[in-house]
């Protein structure tokens, strides 16, 4: 049975980087020294512990946020435990990056100590700006050739607009770095032993000694400029005292005015016991964050839960796993106020139903420890919520709350598949659900003609990742066609049209009659329909058909078959039959009427553009840009980029397929780049043209 930390000596925290920058290396030695695990784990033989789905393991990247306890007594003497939620580093996945972002308090963000600030690191330090985490740096990688902790700490300068606080210095680098300075204590650190895990602490070597009075000036002076009290201690010349520095630095970290930077090499076992103890020092507990805040769903008014345990429960549900070995779906949540025991019913706000939680949980790495309950602050994991996804409130029964929702991006990349073996329809099914049910960005559709199943996500490696997961975990090998962009319809004008639909054959006719207007929705609003009928000239009983049909209608598509979004149909005219009329007629007869209206409407196919930031060498500048030019890119900026440069675009997707190995051969594999969703606009008619089946006679 593990002890119950007070909220106080709690941190929800997340390891936060650009692939490839060192996370699941910090992590693994995060969890080797807190003595979890008892095994390091090299990421590239595949045994990290944090990565537990195997094929994280082999790509080396790490893709799901799983939430992890482990224990540190930090050398000022803090009991800490550690709820450390993993973020993935990939683009494709920055949707889960947020939804981490929402449930950590505080984050550490690896920065790989030869590259500095890479373009991803740009964004997630942005969306963690977004979601106010408080923030300490680690500049990684210092036993590298190239590596500069000085340069890293000038582009988070430049590049994040930061203000970092520099708490310590290497001694050497590259081959030869072999320790690091401590500013505040002012001594010099050097790790020896199994792994690195004895901490030496001795004088600095005299040849850092003036260097080091200089940087612990300049962080003194800066922590200074937030605090009134030292600033007059330092005008006055005199020495703070290092407990008035700590609770200056934790107090600027958890406003985000500074960013603590320490430094180190993960691989090299140097630094990361540091790291976990500024943790403990400057990150917030759930009581220095702010109290969240819900809709009480019975008042529709907005009320705040604060992490006590003893309110009435709230939580969020950030991440859902169906456990293949069977044992069922774990969900993960993040509980803001009250306290949940084993065995307990709560209410899930969002899905409006009661919920057991027949067993809790509390994750190391991964094995799991059964716990009797779980209180405010803390993450608790749950075995036997059969509704819940990811994104879920669950809260009190008689006190219900529902928390913001964590909100999904539209999905833009598709795949056709089907099981390589027929007799596997059932069991791809039955993993589609599970896949989907984790991971709310993943759209599956099924063609009710052609019987074909179709995947939407985020993007190439988003759905690759899920193909590969059918055939892992669930045993289910499936074909794919070629990845193909998620396209859209919309109308562009306001029209007019009326749908009749008569039959009349022998026995019983069929009579339904439609009059509508439509005109484009606001961006993103999605399909309005509003009932205008005065004077029943359709029953009631038929206006939901109608609503129905033109729905179906839109999900299928007019024009070239993408569903056709942000239309709002008033419905204004009609008739019926005493004998004839049925709701199967109405709903033809909306479904002939919105078709007749989009074609008035002037109906174009929309296409996602992404936003891409291209970096290289400034030799490739040229062939980058025309490369992108014929990409039908428009190039907004070209950067400097210390020696390299930084070549932003906004790029239809459809025109994307396959530009990392473009790419590599374009520039001798040294472009690196990134894309994200940006916006839908209009398809060039041309192209709208083959899409829709117009184009093909000139071929
Ligand atoms: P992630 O993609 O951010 O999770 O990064 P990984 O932890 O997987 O590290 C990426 C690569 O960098 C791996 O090959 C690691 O072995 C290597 N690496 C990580 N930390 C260090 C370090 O401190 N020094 C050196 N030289 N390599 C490192």
């Amino acid at each position: 049975m593990s002890k119950v930390y007070p909220l106080e000596r709690i941190r929800n925290i997340g390891v936060i980087a650009h692939i490839d920058a060192g996370k699941t290396t910090t992590s693994e030695r995060i969890l080797y020294y807190t003595g979890r695990t008892y095994k390091i784990g090299e990421v590239h033989e595949g045994a990290a512990t944090m990565d537990y789905m195997p094929q994280e393991q082999e790509r080396g990247i790490t893709i799901t946020a799983a939430a992890t306890t482990c224990f540190w007594e930090s050398t000022s003497g803090k009991d800490i435990q550690i709820n450390l939620i993993d973020t993935p580093g990939h683009i494709d996945f920055t949707v889960e990056v947020q939804r981490s972002l929402r449930v950590l308090d505080g984050g550490v963000v690896v920065f790989d100590g030869v590259a500095g600030v890479e373009p991803q690191s740009e964004t997630v330090w942005r969306q963690a700006d977004k979601y106010g985490v408080p923030r300490i740096c680690f500049v990684n990688k210092l036993d590298r050739t190239g590596a500069s902790l000085d340069r890293c700490v000038g582009m988070i300068v430049d590049r994040l607009a930061a203000k970092p606080l520099v708490m310590q210095l290497n001694v050497g680098l590259e081959a030869e770095f072999s320790g690091i300075i401590d500013l505040l204590e002012m001594d010099y650190i050097t790790f020896s032993g199994d792994k690195g895990t004895e901490v030496n602490r001795g004088p600095i070597p005299a040849s850092h000694v003036e260097a080091a009075k200089v940087a612990r000036e300049k962080l003194i002076e800066t922590i200074s400029e937030t605090d009134d009290h030292l600033m007059e201690k330092y005008l006055g010349g005199e020495e703070p005292t290092k407990d008035e520095l700590v609770k200056a630095i934790r107090a600027a970290t958890i406003s985000r005015k500074l960013f603590p930077v320490f430094c180190g090499s993960a691989l090299k076992n140097k630094g990361v016991q540091l790291v976990l103890d500024a943790v403990a020092d400057y990150l917030p507990s759930p009581l220095d964050v702010e109290a969240v805040t819900g809709i009480n769903i019975k008042t529709d008014e907005e009320v705040t839960r604060a992490p006590d345990p003893k309110a009435p429960f709230s939580a969020l549900v950030f991440k859902v796993i169906n456990d293949p070995t069977g044992m069922g779906k774990l969900a993960f949540f993040r509980v803001y106020s009250g306290t949940v025991s084993q065995g307990d019913t709560v209410l899930n706000t969002t899905k409006g139903k009661q919920e057991r939680l027949s067993r809790l949980y509390q994750m190391h790495a991964n094995k799991r420890e059964a716990i009797s309950e779980v209180s405010a602050g803390n993450i608790g994991v749950s075995l036997g919520l059969k509704e819940a996804i990811t994104g879920d409130t669950l809260s009190d029964i008689a006190q219900p709350v529902l928390l913001e929702k964590i909100s999904f991006p539209e999905p833009v990349v598709k795949l056709a598949i089907e099981p390589k073996n027929t007799g596997d329809q059932d069991k791809m099914g039955k993993a589609l659900r599970a896949l989907s049910e984790e991971d709310p960005t993943l759209h599956v559709a099924s063609d009710e003609e052609t019987g074909q199943t179709t995947l939407a996500g985020m993007g190439e490696l988003h759905l690759d990742v899920i193909v590969d997961r059918m055939k892992r975990e669930y045993g289910v090998e499936v074909r794919t066609g070629r990845p193909s962009v998620a396209y859209r319809e919309t109308i562009t004008r306001a029209a007019k049209a009326r749908g009749t639909f008569k039959r009349q054959s022998g026995g019983k006719g069929q009579y339904g009659d439609a009059a509508i207007e439509v005109e484009p929705s606001e961006k993103g609003k999605g399909y309005i329909f509003l009932n205008e009928i005065v004077g029943g000239s359709i029953p009631k009983e038929f206006i939901t058909p109608i609503d129905k049909g033109i729905r179906e209608a839109l999900e299928g598509g007019i024009i070239a078959g993408y569903p056709m979004v942000d239309v709002t149909v008033h419905l204004v005219d009609g008739s019926f039959h005493e004998v004839d009329s049925s709701e199967m007629a109405f709903k033809i007869a909306g479904s002939m009427a919105i078709k007749e209206a989009a074609a008035k409407a002037g109906a174009v196919v929309l296409e996602p553009i992404m936003k891409v930031e291209v970096v290289v060498p400034e030799d490739y500048t040229g062939s980058v840009v025309g490369n992108l030019n014929s990409r039908r890119g428009m190039i907004n900026s070209i950067e400097q980029r210390g020696n390299a440069q930084a070549v932003n675009a906004h790029v239809p997707l459809s025109e994307m397929f396959g530009y990392a190995t473009d790419l590599r051969g374009m520039t001798q594999g040294r472009g690196n780049f990134v894309m994200e969703f940006d916006h839908y606009a209009e398809l060039p008619r041309n192209l709208a043209d083959e899409l829709t089946g117009k184009g093909k006679d000139k071929k």
